[in-house]
């Protein structure tokens, strides 16, 4: 099956919200990804682990929070819905996770977000 990611979105989505056993999180980035953002985004979107209860040491890390969304929390940039139109606002500046996640069966985690929503592999 061909995957349109701008049509799925399951990896920028947590249907139970919890990441880190804290549903204020998405993904834990670093501070070269945060730089790479522009301030507005930074400020408003990226928080301490600790600011919002993740324990140390992963605490220290850098995060992109989350929105309580129809499908779940969705990190901060998503944007529309999952299985539907969506897309990422800061696709040229994303994080390098974000980069790195590759789509299809070859990448377990694509598979695994997508079985949360029930979307076919
Ligand atoms: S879960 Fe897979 S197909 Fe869906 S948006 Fe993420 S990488 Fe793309
Ligand atoms: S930064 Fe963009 S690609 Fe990465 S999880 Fe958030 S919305 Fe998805």
């Amino acid at each position: 099956m061909r995957l349109n990611c701008q049509k799925c979105g399951a990896c920028c989505v947590s249907p139970n919200g919890i990441f880190y056993g804290k549903p204020k999180v998405h993904i834990d980035i670093t501070e070269e990804d945060a730089k790479r953002m522009s301030r507005y985004f930074r400020r408003r979107y990226v928080v301490r682990g600790t600011e919002v209860g993740v324990p140390a040491p992963i605490g220290n890390l850098l995060y992109l929070t989350t929105k309580e969304t129809l499908d779940g929390y969705a990190c901060a940039a998503f944007r529309g819905r999952v299985n539907g139109l969506c897309r990422c606002v800061i696709y040229d500046r994303r994080p390098d996770v974000c980069r790195y996640f590759t789509k299809g069966r070859n990448n377990m985690m694509c598979t695994s977000c997508r079985e949360d929503f029930d979307l076919k592999v």
